[in-house]
């Protein structure tokens, strides 16, 4: 039944790259002759990207990638597809690939913690004296993460050293692991915990992509799904078993599907059942609801009446079971 023609990779190498603007334009060339779709950053620093393509394409940029000597090594994380899982193709030069604003930048080719295989991961996260933190941000840990982690409550990853310093009594002593979702800020993330003193600092290799593909571990002790950043949105990760960790914003139902606020200079992403995304007119707050702009009512071409009949109802249920 299933058709899947595709494929999406997900990459990236710390090398030092000499020009990262002609590079990216050269890059770009290299990725519409393929007619490859995705996003792709640039840096002094080394390279991050995911791209879409047919099969046939998307071998030919590996080929392509591991015939350069700078990314002989590089390590595909590859998902099938049914098609594209992006709309449009940017290679864009940038100042570095995940940004921690720390005063002095860390070379992970220089520090960094232990690289942990999916094996060993799955092994120390059994291991009682181990804290295991996940370095991806707050709507990523909602939909998915490994049983037990620690959830840093921050929006973007350059928050995470200043929540760590705040919370840094609970990894003290602990073997500590780190993960993300292929890997790349962990590199940096688990650089900074060394140079801080932290003793044992290990970091999943590939990150969740590649613990959930290997054929030994195949996802185990992985909870919901993984948050990504394209078309998708989210993707499996545990083989054995399903257990859903994402809750509905509006009523705690678990609920494992992403929207945008409908108000578009609001656009909070939230977990969100199709019931309750028609309910609430896709707004976060009543002022979402009732924001002029509100997208849904656009869809869906609701006239006032309509409007105040939902509201009316909605407020109803969200005084009684409020979870937000
Ligand atoms: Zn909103």
């Amino acid at each position: 039944m299933e058709n899947k023609n595709y494929q999406v990779l997900l990459y990236y190498n710390y090398v030092h790259i000499e020009d990262p603007e002609t590079y990216a334009k050269e890059h770009l060339n290299l990725c519409n002759s393929l007619e490859l779709k995705g996003r792709i950053l640039v840096a002094e620093e080394g390279m991050n990207g995911t791209v879409s393509g047919t099969i046939e394409a998307t071998n030919k940029y590996m080929e392509a990638m591991h015939n350069d000597p700078r990314f002989a090594d590089m390590m595909f994380k590859i998902d099938a597809a049914e098609g594209h899982a992006f709309k449009k193709m940017h290679v864009r030069p940038r100042p570095e690939l995940v940004t921690l604003r720390l005063e002095d930048d860390i070379n992970p080719r220089e520090t960094t913690g232990n690289y942990l295989s999916p094996k060993e991961f799955y092994e120390a996260m059994r291991d009682e004296n181990t804290v295991v933190i996940d370095a991806r941000n707050d709507y990523e840990y909602d939909l998915g993460h490994f049983r037990g982690a620690v959830r840093p409550d921050i929006h973007t990853f350059r928050e995470l050293p200043e929540w760590i310093e705040e919370n840094k009594e609970q990894l003290e002593g602990k073997r500590v692991l780190t993960y993300c979702t292929g890997g790349i800020r962990c590199e940096k993330f688990s650089g900074w915990l060394v140079e801080k003193g932290f003793e044992n600092v290990n970091q999943l290799h590939g990150g969740i992509a590649t613990y959930g593909k290997d054929p030994e571990v195949q996802g185990e002790l992985w909870d919901g799904q993984m948050y990504v950043f394209d078309e998708r949105i989210s993707v499996p990760i545990n083989q054995k078993e399903h257990v859903i960790v994402g809750r509905d914003y509006f009523d705690g139902e678990p609920c494992e599907r992403y929207v945008n606020c409908a108000n578009p200079v609001c656009n909070k992403q939230i977990l969100c059942s199709e019931e309750n995304e028609h309910k609430y007119m896709r707004g976060c707050t009543h002022e979402c609801r009732v924001s002029p702009r509100n997208m849904y009512v656009k869809e869906h071409d609701l006239s006032q009446e309509e409007i105040n009949a939902r509201l009316e109802q909605s407020e109803k249920e969200e005084g009684a079971t409020n979870v937000v």
